[in-house]
């Protein structure tokens, strides 16, 4: 189904602002016009509970999470990314925390809680819609998950009324 990825991203963020129950600031830098995108709104829903559930648990209290969308023309598709301020992430485990069951720092991750999945899960889902995830991050600065998502048509509407 073609969604507009504004609103549909907008809603999920406003479902964590109006339940959120940590101090933490959310800045949104998003396109002021629809940006259509084909998507399966349970799976997406599932990959971006789960990024931003852990911007918000290795966040500190008092933190910004910022959450922008950005169109990139030429290829087509949309740049997604939600960044925060916690703990960050050493290089040499930025390409694991995609793997099954990776966490990084056994004793600080057993207490926050978690399997180690959401990440592995927001790749496959991301990857079957055609798009790609990575992450960057600087240790004690906080960390940044992109993704991308092609571009569609908004669909056409069979209603002659
Ligand atoms: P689950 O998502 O299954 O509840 P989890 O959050 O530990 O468990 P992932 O979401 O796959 O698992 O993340 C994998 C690991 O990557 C985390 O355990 C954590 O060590 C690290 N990580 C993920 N996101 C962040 C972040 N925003 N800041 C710091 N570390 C992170
Ligand atoms: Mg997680």
């Amino acid at each position: 189904v073609s969604v507009d990825f504004v609103e549909f991203f907008n809603r999920i963020i406003d479902r964590f602002e109006l339940s959120k129950s940590q101090d933490v600031t959310f800045v949104r830098d998003l396109p002021g016009e629809a940006v259509w995108v084909s998507l399966d709104e349970d799976k997406i829903t599932q990959v971006l509970d789960n990024i931003i559930s852990n911007a918000m648990k290795y966040s500190p209290e008092g933190g910004t999470i910022t959450f922008a969308v950005h169109i990139e023309e030429t290829a087509n598709q949309i740049l997604v990314s939600i960044s925060d301020q916690g703990v960050g992430i050493p290089k040499a485990d930025l390409s694991k925390v995609f793997d099954r069951f990776y966490r990084v720092d056994k004793a600080r991750t057993r207490m926050l809680g978690g399997t180690g999945l959401g990440l592995a899960i927001a790749k496959e889902m991301i990857n079957a819609h055609n798009g790609d995830i990575w992450a960057s991050s600087q240790e004690g600065k906080g960390t940044k998950i992109f993704f991308t998502l092609p571009i569609t048509q908004e669909e056409q509407k069979d209603d002659w009324s």
